[in-house]
């Protein structure tokens, strides 16, 4: 584990990608050392996975089509969409599953929802209304290990969740 101390008023994950890189140069920090990595931004606690693929999509390492952003949250449309509108909302702090959440991640999970409010409202399917679904561990069918919420709308959707056959 490493902790990386930034101050920066605004920062993006463009920014905090350089200051990384040039941290590390300097620091002669090699790949292996950042598989577990702590950023801290103006007091902000950031963790991130740098082996995570939402991690990556976050510091713009792998291309998304990106719906959202503030300090707490990223969103951007799912890559396999399974409703009219999918979109996931992921916490910019890496953190695995709901298992693993802590008493101080409260207000990235409170900003996960009112993300989630403002972009149903964006794309005009708060209305009529949305689903939400966050998948857990391996019964709960979470194949990504940074916690995700599903944004799903843009029609009825059916309610056929029960155990694998
Ligand atoms: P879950 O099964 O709940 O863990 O959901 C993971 C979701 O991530 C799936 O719906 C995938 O389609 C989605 N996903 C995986 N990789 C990407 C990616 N590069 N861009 C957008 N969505 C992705």
């Amino acid at each position: 584990m490493c902790l990386l101390r930034y101050s920066a008023k605004h920062y993006t994950p463009l920014y905090l990608h350089s200051c990384r890189i040039a941290f590390l140069a300097s620091a002669g920090i090699n790949s292996e050392h950042l598989l577990a990595m702590t950023i801290v931004i103006n007091d902000t606690l950031i963790k991130t996975n740098m082996d995570c693929i939402f991690d990556k999509i976050i510091a713009g390492e792998i291309p998304s089509k990106k719906v959202y952003e503030d300090n707490f949250v990223f969103a951007f449309y799912d890559i396999h969409p399974i409703a009219p509108v999918h979109v996931l909302i992921i916490p910019k702090k890496h953190i695995e599953s709901i298992n693993d959440l802590e008493e101080g991640d409260v207000e990235i999970v409170g900003n996960m929802f009112l993300a989630a409010k403002k972009i149903a409202f964006d794309l005009g399917i708060a209305e009529k209304g949305y689903k939400l679904l966050v998948r857990t561990g391996r019964d709960g069918g979470q194949e990504v290990p940074h916690i995700h919420m599903h944004l799903l709308g843009g029609a009825r959707l059916r309610e056929d969740i029960g155990p694998v056959k």
